[in-house]
């Protein structure tokens, strides 16, 4: 089986509709969160995400545009977007994103958007030691688990019985051999907003049968979701910041 997994798209349509189609021949989608946020079309990603996902996971983004999360705790471009992104929504999609799981345990695989730790459920992922105690140090039995938030393609893999962990950045791209002997928690990067310096779209395409993930970069037309931020009345700088990927 081949899975597509599609993160932080942040109401960019421009880049998932890319990413969409370099994804064609996948047999199932799925969506670590953060739907939604940033971006002038969050109806549109929401549609194609609740409509085409085999399972999704709340973001902090989503949650804030559905009143599940306090939006003191994001700077002031984010609020706004929340804000704006909270008065767009259809009341399909707000009943959509409420109701959400925190956590996705599929056959095979968990995603779910910044941590398994259940008291500490949007904290980053960034280094060895976040990894471990946000991620491996739950994951029980499960060998693999798709997560997102940080918009930073890399994963992490910890070998079986230790507690040493590798993290491996994958900003331009490439495959991730899985190693039976190990486990792995990977983040296929930001659809919509990427922020590892590569302004291109990033996802990933989970082989299950060959063992492996490839991390694919994708070209899309930043300069129509830069127009359409602006045309909002959203921050410009949420539009600035895609040329840069940053
Ligand atoms: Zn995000």
């Amino acid at each position: 089986m081949r899975c597509a997994i599609v993160s932080d798209v942040h109401g960019n349509l421009d880049a998932l509709n890319a990413v969409l189609e370099k994804a064609e021949a996948v047999d199932a989608l799925y969506c670590p969160g953060d739907i939604v946020g940033y971006g002038a079309e969050p109806n549109e990603c929401c549609n194609i995400i609740r409509e085409r996902a085999a399972a999704a996971t709340l973001g902090n983004h989503d949650a804030a545009a559905v009143g599940l999360l306090d939006m003191s705790w994001f700077n002031p471009y984010a609020r706004a977007a929340a804000q704006w992104t909270a008065s767009a929504l259809s009341d399909e999609n707000q009943e959509y994103l409420t109701n959400l799981p925190l956590i996705q345990p599929d056959p095979g695989f968990i995603v779910f958007h910044g941590s398994l730790v259940q008291s500490d459920k949007f904290a980053y992922i960034v280094n060895p030691h976040s990894a471990w105690a946000l991620a491996f140090s739950a994951m029980e039995d499960s060998r693999l688990a798709f997560f997102g938030h940080t918009h930073i393609a890399e994963y992490y893999a910890c070998r079986d019985g230790e507690k040493g962990v590798d993290q491996i950045r994958m900003t331009d791209g490439g495959t991730i051999d899985l190693k039976p002997n190990f486990k792995y928690i990977i983040n296929c990067g930001s659809v919509g907003q990427p922020r590892d310096g590569n302004p291109k779209a990033c996802f990933g395409i989970y082989d299950s049968e060959a063992g492996k993930v490839e991390i694919v970069r994708v070209k899309y037309n930043i300069k129509s979701a830069q127009k359409k931020i602006r045309a909002a009345g959203l921050p410009s700088i949420l539009a600035d910041r895609l040329s840069s990927g940053s």
